[in-house]
């Protein structure tokens, strides 16, 4: 029951521009049903496998978002069904998304991961590439991916300061970028730490696990 109450709490506070991903990395099938039931249909994964097999045993009506850090050879396991990748960061695994899809006869959807945090841990590209990479004659001849938004991780901190400048940088950078191409749609910024603070400074879509369904037996 817990699961529904946080979910329904988180809910009641969202704005309507703002899409919630359910991140269910390490959870069950049975928490994520309990998700489910009360009407949540976008999940996120890190992983191209765990997201795979809980893909075959839960309905079809479910919205697969891939928002770790992924191996280009694992691209295929999920491209006849996932609905969008987060974390773009190369041309190379645009490359390799728009092929598997193209096999799959479908258009992938996906973000491009901008690097906000000041650690070196976290992926993504910077606003400078990420430009060079939306004007590419080589990315606008890919048509069977189709890149929506941008993704962003603040730093792992407790500075608030820190995270909300890294957040207005964020929305800074896609409001330039949609400049170049029209159909940025998407900011992807905000986890259970720090949502508020990111729809705040303009998220239009939040990550959220551990306020959902608990903290994690461990990390991922
Ligand atoms: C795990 C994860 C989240 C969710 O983290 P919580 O702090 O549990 O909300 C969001 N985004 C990414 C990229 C993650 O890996």
């Amino acid at each position: 029951m817990a699961i529904q109450t946080n979910l329904s709490k988180i809910k009641t506070q969202l704005p309507s521009n703002v899409t919630l991903v359910a991140v269910s990395k390490t959870k069950s099938v049975e928490d994520m049903m309990q998700a489910y039931l009360s009407g949540q249909r976008i999940f996120g994964e890190n992983k191209i496998q765990e997201m795979t097999e809980k893909h075959q045993k839960m309905p079809k009506d479910i919205q697969w978002h891939m928002i770790g850090n992924i191996q280009r050879n694992k691209v295929k396991y999920m491209a006849s069904y996932v609905d969008l990748v987060h974390g773009v960061d190369s041309f190379k695994l645009l490359n390799e998304i728009n092929k598997q899809a193209e096999k799959n006869k479908r258009i992938i959807k996906c973000l491009i991961q901008i690097k906000i945090a000041q650690e070196d841990t976290k992926f993504g590209i910077s606003y400078e590439e990420a430009k060079i990479m939306l004007r590419s004659e080589e990315v606008k001849k890919l048509n069977n991916i189709e890149i929506v938004g941008v993704m962003g991780m603040a730093s792992y901190t407790q500075d608030k300061i820190q995270i909300k400048k890294e957040f207005k940088t964020l929305k800074i950078n896609f409001d330039n970028l949609k400049k170049i191409a029209k159909n940025l749609m998407i900011l992807s910024m905000g986890m259970s730490g720090d949502y508020k603070l990111a729809i705040e400074n303009g998220s239009t879509m939040i990550r959220l696990g551990s306020s959902i369904f608990g903290t994690r037996n461990y990390t991922n």
